[in-house]
């Protein structure tokens, strides 16, 4: 009897083990080919022309397109947990893009290490990648930041960033893909400064 409470224990933590690994795997493949099989999704050479052309569905039609994680940030404004996005303590150089749009957002020069457990960045890549609005929600006052093509909740902008703008764009990683490239130098410089504030 004892053997076999044994060998089932053993069993079930083979089958638990087991199944951690797929999971994982699952979650890969999903926001992959959630990102492919988005029909809006086309990501624009943040040093090329920009592209002016404004994406306008419905909540219904990004409900199809995109993940439920990413749909709740983007289309109902939620947040996601501090310290849990992929984005708050990458360092790599390159460009982040809105998820749901393919918009260039930001570059890796204009981001630092706020410790606040989101990513966090002092300027966007350009003026028109972002627009703003104000929310009064939760009895704060913060001004909510948007993409600047699809309107997709990004995260809010305070006015506590470094220098040379003063500002912190802080930013859920759920919306965000990045592509790797040039950038960094600039960051580890702001990085500084606002450590040294
Ligand atoms: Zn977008």
């Amino acid at each position: 009897m004892r053997r076999l409470i044994y060998i089932s224990i053993i069993y079930s933590l083979i089958i638990t083990g087991c199944s951690n690994q797929p999971a994982k795997q699952t979650n890969t493949i999903t926001m992959d080919s959630a990102k492919n099989s988005n029909p809006v999704f086309s990501p624009q050479d943040p040093a090329g022309k920009t592209d002016t052309g404004k994406v306008e569905i419905s909540n219904e039609e990004w409900k199809k397109i995109l993940p439920a994680d990413v749909y709740t940030i983007a289309r109902e404004k939620g947040t996601e947990r501090a310290f849990t996005g992929k984005f708050w303590d990458h360092k790599e150089g390159g460009t982040y893009y809105c998820l749901a749009c393919g918009n260039p957002l930001f570059n890796s020069n204009g981001k630092f290490e706020s410790n606040c457990g989101w990513p966090s960045f002092f300027e966007p890549i350009s003026k028109g990648s972002i627009i703003y609005a104000p929310d009064n929600t939760y009895g704060m006052k913060r001004t909510e930041v948007m993409c600047g093509k699809c309107k997709a909740h990004l995260g809010h902008v305070f006015e506590d960033g470094p220098p040379p703008t003063g500002l912190r764009y802080c930013i859920n990683s759920v919306i965000l893909d990045f592509s790797a490239g040039s950038g960094g130098e600039k960051a580890k410089d702001a990085e500084k400064k606002f450590d040294d504030k």
